[in-house]
């Protein structure tokens, strides 16, 4: 009788309290920091929140902060209009779990992890982890978006706790590309990497471990790869910059969004290993005729990408094409959930 008493009082209260019962029941607890609020502090805000995290976000401009605020509040209402939301939580929910702050010793009180986004400046970067290493806790886990610098460039003169820092680098948009790459230093706890990684697929993400540090990660050593080859190409006048770039959308990019490089080969031939027993002294031979790494300098192939790149997007337009960059990636998402 009381057992039934009970079942029925949760019965009526789940129906009278329904969101409310699913709002207590996915926020949690645990804080996640995030340092900087420009564009990639605001965004993992945004990827944190949609899992119920407590956020903190912290800047040292007080302005940066609640703009930063604002921003998210009007994001998180036109991502839910569009369909396109993270997370189970209402756009209410999820901006009610982001607080801000500029008192650097309150964002990490009881931080379990820190996500750092302060510019891309080496001599910042050290100096504030110098600084967090007088006053984070020992379990705290600061991770740096840093998409250029090793780990150890700017947490080896930390007096105490390097061993919990680490590079989680995401790719622009992170709310719509998911990659994230996690990159070690060599005093980097085997701990520390498994829990970025367990936050990052809790958050939607899709990480990436890299088993050691090195100048540009994957993601930028491969980016880099393609970039001189295309200045290479328009350099020596072999091909303008609007085919060029067509070359990958329409061709080699259409392909890239499900499989990989080493997939692909894989599916062009009866397997990897018989596509490199086929083509592979093909793609020696013609990696032999490269070239020098180019130096991407004023000059005037700079000028002639400037140039038809301005007459692809002209810089008033960058914005609108961004947005269109965005609904893409948005859609393309879709669809590949849709496939998995
Ligand atoms: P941003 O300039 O938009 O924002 C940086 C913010 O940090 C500003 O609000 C600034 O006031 C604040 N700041 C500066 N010094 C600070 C300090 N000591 N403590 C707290 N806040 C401080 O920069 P962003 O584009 O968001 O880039 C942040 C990081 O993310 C960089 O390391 C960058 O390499 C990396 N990243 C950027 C992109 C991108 O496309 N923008 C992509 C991947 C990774």
């Amino acid at each position: 009788m009381i057992f039934r008493k009970f079942i029925n009082s949760i019965t009526a209260n789940v129906l009278a309290n329904g969101p409310q019962l699913r709002f207590m029941s996915t926020m949690k607890n645990e804080k996640i920091g995030i340092i900087g609020s420009g564009l990639i502090g605001r965004a993992w805000s945004m990827l944190f929140a949609s899992v119920g995290y407590k956020v903190m976000l912290y800047d040292i401009l007080p302005e940066q902060t609640s703009n930063a605020l604002k921003e998210i509040e009007k994001e998180l209402h036109a991502l839910h209009a569009k369909g396109a939301l993270r997370g189970t939580l209402s756009p209410a929910e999820q901006f009610s779990s982001i607080s801000i702050t500029t008192d650097i010793g309150e964002l990490v009180s009881n931080a379990i992890y820190l996500q750092e986004c302060i510019p891309e400046r080496l001599e910042w970067k050290c100096a504030l982890y110098t600084q967090l290493a007088d006053i984070v806790c020992a379990e705290t886990i600061m991770a740096s978006s840093t998409s250029t610098y090793m780990p150890s460039l700017f947490s080896e003169q930390m007096k105490a706790c390097r061993e919990n820092v680490v590079v989680a680098h995401p790719l622009n948009p992170p709310y719509y590309i998911p990659l994230v790459e996690i990159v070690p230093a060599s005093w980097t706890k085997a701990a520390v990497v498994t829990r970025t990684r367990e936050l990052m697929l809790e958050i939607g993400q899709k990480p990436v471990t890299l088993t050691r540090e090195i100048e540009g990660f994957a993601t930028n050593r491969i980016q880099y790869a393609i970039l001189n080859e295309v200045w290479r190409l328009v350099a020596d006048g072999v091909v303008s910059v609007v085919d060029v770039d067509r070359v990958v959308t329409e061709g080699l990019g259409l392909r890239y969004a499900l499989l990989g490089p080493l997939e692909t080969a894989h599916l062009n031939a009866d397997g990897v290993a018989d596509y490199f027993q086929r083509f592979g002294a093909e793609v020696y031979a013609v990696s032999q005729t490269y070239g020098p790494t180019p130096k991407m300098e004023a000059g005037a192939t700079l000028s002639k990408i400037a140039a038809e790149c301005e007459e692809m997007v002209p810089r008033t337009q960058l914005q609108t094409r961004r947005a269109q960059r965005d609904r893409f990636l948005r859609e393309l998402c879709t669809l590949k959930k849709q496939l998995e």
